[in-house]
């Protein structure tokens, strides 16, 4: 089975992946830190981010080991990861290795759960489920603060909320593979609903997919 679990930064995709994938004994795999790993490279081997053939070539070198790269959380890093991100090259590249990932999950795993931007509309087209799972802007940016705050990192929330506009408009109106919905998508907004919540609706779409 495949879960495909879009939605903008800090809708709570990445818990309900997690949450799922645990519940189920499925395979994860966070997309958006292969996009960060890659921008965490690009920033400390000093490529211009602005050259696609460049930062392509950093991509098809990128290894797993990279996406356990401490500095993926960063702000900087992840509005890095949204510019190279809009390269069609750069996604190409990076394309087998999560629709493998999908197709045939590590360690025997009976199904997998990817997270991102164009899991649904792009690198698995036909998952067996498709979620969305979006917030108000307020709820994400405030989610976003708490987080930074709580790890002891200063944070100001307008700029956490700027930020996350800025990122969710490259995300959005990029050419390749923009950050929508797929058709057949199934859209959860997670404003003022707890995460086990939003895993409850998730777990009983996936008993409605068994019946
Ligand atoms: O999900 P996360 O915030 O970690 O992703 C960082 C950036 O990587 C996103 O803003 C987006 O530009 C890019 N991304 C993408 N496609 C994915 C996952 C992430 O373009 N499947």
């Amino acid at each position: 089975m495949i879960i495909a679990i879009d939605g903008p930064t800090a809708a709570g995709k990445g818990t309900l992946a997690r949450s799922l994938a645990d519940h189920f004994g499925f395979a994860y795999l966070d997309t958006g830190s292969i996009y960060r790993a890659l921008a965490s490279l690009v920033r400390e081997s000093g490529l211009d981010p602005e050259n696609q053939e460049e930062v392509t070539g950093l991509a098809l070198k990128l290894s797993a080991t990279d996406l356990q790269r401490n500095d993926l959380r960063e702000e900087e890093v992840g509005q890095l990861a949204s510019k190279i991100a809009v390269y069609p090259r750069v996604r190409q590249a990076l394309l087998d290795f999560q629709r493998n990932f999908a197709e045939t999950p590590p360690g025997e795993a009976k199904g997998a759960v990817l997270d991102g931007r164009d899991i649904g509309t792009v690198i698995c087209p036909n998952a067996d489920l498709k979620l969305y799972i979006t917030a108000s802007d307020d709820v994400r940016a405030s989610r976003r603060h708490k987080e930074l705050i709580d790890k002891g990192v200063a944070a100001i929330y307008a700029e956490i909320l700027a930020d996350l506009k800025a990122r969710d408009q490259r995300d959005q109106s990029r050419s390749a593979a923009p950050s929508k919905p797929a058709d057949d998508a199934i859209v959860l907004d997670t404003s003022g609903i707890t995460a086990e919540a939003v895993l409850e609706k998730a777990l009983g779409l996936v008993a409605d997919l068994r019946c």
